[in-house]
């Protein structure tokens, strides 16, 4: 049964990984429920895929970080400083693991020459005050408004900890993000019957690819890549067993490479294991709720 608020998931970024390509921008989600918009994860490029998907940032309610990778964060401050920018007066609820509030402050200090000028000689509101930070992990509960109510789980990733995942429920809809996570028992419970499962997914003959090109001969950052990620048979068994009704591939890795990289690949490594639908994710991608 179709939510009875209008509502709407937009991939706003699908390629996972810190290296720089073309192909996919950094991670990073939005939930419109309503005409509001809930963000989940703020990767390199965030501000111009909402702009590019028609979002209006001003109606941007909160921020959602699973984790403080580079690639789900590196534009989290740019998120917060070009929305007030661009006439948001606040608040944002912004949560994620620790050391959220301390990057959050260390950002507003390396643009305060800016933030300071603009608030001084544009007569603009306070940028601080605006933002309402709040570090996660005391409880599986994070945030409820009239629209949404959202739950997190530490999810495994690696040495990267913590890490979490997200379930919202928007009336009687479920969507879950797995963040990055390597395959999860817990997961599967979290994500048991949701109508969406947005998991990252990982292509086992790309890491050595990744690895030519970056840092050739590095065995820790192959164990780590592998270590912290969910292969693409994973991601299907996981999807099965939570049976949950849609399954959207998200944070490809490797993105970037002309071989691997293609639909098919990666429908055909889920297949094997899930037999539902999937969907092969592409940024800007919008997939109704
Ligand atoms: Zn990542
Ligand atoms: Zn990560």
């Amino acid at each position: 049964m179709p939510s009875s608020k209008r509502s709407e998931l937009v991939l706003l970024g699908t390629g996972g990984g810190p290296r720089i390509w073309a192909k996919r921008s950094q991670p990073a989600s939005a939930l419109i429920v309503d005409g509001s918009v809930y963000v989940i994860d703020a990767g390199d490029g965030v501000t111009g895929q909402l702009a590019k998907s028609g979002i209006d940032t001003g109606a941007i309610k909160a921020i959602f970080i699973t984790h403080n990778h580079s690639d789900h964060v590196a534009d989290y401050g740019t998120l917060l400083l070009r929305t007030w920018q661009s006439g948001h007066s606040g608040p944002i609820n912004c949560f994620g693991p620790s050391p959220l509030k301390n990057m959050t402050t260390s950002y507003i200090n390396y643009m305060n020459w800016d933030i300071n000028l603009r608030i001084k000689h544009e007569d603009r509101p306070d940028f601080k005050s605006m933002l309402n930070i709040n570090e996660i992990g005391e409880s599986s509960s994070v945030y409820e408004d009239s629209n949404i109510k959202v739950d997190c789980l530490k999810v495994p990733h690696g040495e990267a900890e913590p890490a979490y995942a997200y379930r919202f429920q928007i009336d009687e809809k479920v969507i879950v993000f797995s963040g990055d996570t390597s395959k999860s028992e817990d997961l599967i419970d979290f994500s048991l019957h949701a109508d969406i499962l947005v998991h990252e997914v990982l292509n086992l003959d790309g890491v050595d690819a990744i690895i030519e090109k970056t840092y050739p001969g590095n065995e820790s950052f192959r164990a780590h890549i592998i270590q912290g990620h969910t292969t693409m048979s994973e991601v299907g068994e996981v999807a099965t067993k939570a049976k949950v009704k849609t399954l959207v591939l998200n944070h490809f890795v490797p993105t970037g490479s002309p071989v691997l990289d293609k639909k098919e690949i990666w429908q055909n490594g889920v297949r094997e294991t899930f037999k539902g639908p999937i969907i092969v994710g592409t940024d800007l991608q919008k997939i109704p709720l």
